[in-house]
């Protein structure tokens, strides 16, 4: 419950006409897979102004070419462990990779990311007054002991482990919105994002979706890692953001979950691409990394009650909306 302090003081710049009429909203990460698409959508609204502060580690400017240029559209180069001076009216935190490949390549840089980076956007949102809305994880619930997961569950993470760079780095970035909000008022919105997937997805960034619907178009085996039997319940990505945009807009602080509660096991979700990308491919097994949770799968109750959210677009329905996103990326012309 919010401090005795008074709420910060929105800066002065903010008082001007221009803010008056238009929302400017901030977006780090906005050049990746889940940040593209939210801008999309923010931008859609001509009252929304965004900027999209991002370092291009595993995001590109290729997701933003068609705002690139539009008068209420910029975009930064920006690392969020450097401090940041911008004016704007809500936050969307999102900077930090996602898959564990990119992840775990510099484990160090994705805990100060995590850390130093929300840190930073907390400082920014306390200076100017702003909402800000962190993109944490279902990770934070480790290997779940309970299942589903609803957000009071504390979850069962390894602290040493070679994913704990992300897992404990979202629980520490969890950590400091609800000090910033206690001790410092600052309005603030937790998602707890579950496995989200669709077009502009990383090609070869190692996650299972992407995985699976690149090696159905070039023909190779979809690598089902072992044992197969191991869940994750995947949500289309515009579900997703119109979840994100909801949890910022209401009256909520979180954590909420956002994802889609139907939950497949990898041997199944190979099976799907297999039949609906290309019924050629062979499905091997392989070998699996560390730490892999077993089973995953929102309890998203509270997002329904509270936010009037929940997914529409079903696994069968979202896999071949990647398929034409993929082959152009891919340079593999359409099937026939
Ligand atoms: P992504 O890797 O496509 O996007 C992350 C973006 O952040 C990229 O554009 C990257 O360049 C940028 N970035 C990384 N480090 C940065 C830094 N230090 N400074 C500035 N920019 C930086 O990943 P995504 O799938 O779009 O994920 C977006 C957010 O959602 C992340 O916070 C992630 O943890 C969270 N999330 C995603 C999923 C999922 O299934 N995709 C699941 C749970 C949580
Ligand atoms: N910060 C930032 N942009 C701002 C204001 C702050 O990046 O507009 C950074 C600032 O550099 C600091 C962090 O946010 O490292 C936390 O700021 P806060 O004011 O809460 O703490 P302090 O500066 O007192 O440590
Ligand atoms: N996985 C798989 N084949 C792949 C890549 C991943 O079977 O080519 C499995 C992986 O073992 C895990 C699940 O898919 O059980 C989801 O992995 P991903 O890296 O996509 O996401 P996360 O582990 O972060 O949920």
């Amino acid at each position: 419950h919010a401090a005795s302090k008074p709420p910060p003081t929105p800066s002065p710049l903010r008082n001007s006409k221009f803010f008056q009429s238009n929302l400017r909203i901030l977006v780090t990460g906005g050049a990746g897979f889940i940040g593209s698409h939210l801008v999309d959508k923010l931008m859609e609204n001509e009252k929304n102004e965004v900027i999209v502060a991002d370092n291009y580690f595993t995001g590109s400017k290729d997701n933003l070419k068609k705002w690139i240029g539009h008068p209420r559209f910029e975009l930064i180069r920006h690392d969020v462990t450097e401090p940041l001076l911008v004016e704007v009216d809500q936050i969307y935190h999102l900077a930090c990779p996602a898959s564990p490949i990119f992840y775990k390549y510099n484990a160090v840089k994705t805990i100060k990311t995590n850390v130093i980076g929300t840190l930073n956007m907390l400082g920014l949102a306390k200076r100017v007054g702003a909402r800000i809305l962190l993109t944490s994880t279902s990770e934070v619930y480790g290997d779940p002991l309970v299942h589903p997961q609803e957000e009071s569950y504390w979850g069962n993470v390894n602290p040493i482990g070679v994913r704990s760079c992300y897992d404990e780095g979202k629980r520490v970035a969890e950590t400091l919105m609800f000090d910033y909000h206690r001790q410092h008022g600052i309005e603030i919105r937790i998602a707890r994002i579950f496995n989200t997937y669709g077009p502009r997805m990383n090609i070869d960034d190692g996650r299972v979706v992407s995985n699976f619907i690149a090696q159905a178009i070039r023909g190779e085996p979809l690598t089902v890692q072992a044992p197969g039997t191991q869940t994750r319940s995947f949500c289309y990505v515009s579900d997703m953001v119109d979840g994100l945009i909801r949890l910022m807009e209401g009256e909520n602080s979180g954590p909420i979950n956002i994802g889609n509660p139907g939950e497949f096991t990898m041997t199944e979700l190979a099976e799907t691409v297999k039949e609906l990308i290309n019924p050629d491919v062979k499905i091997a097994m392989v070998e699996n990394t560390p730490d892999d949770p077993r089973q995953r799968k929102p309890n998203i109750t509270k997002a329904k009650e509270l936010l009037g959210w929940e997914p529409k677009i079903k696994l069968r329905d979202g896999l071949p909306l990647m398929e034409e996103d993929f082959r152009t990326r891919l340079g593999v012309p359409p099937k026939k």
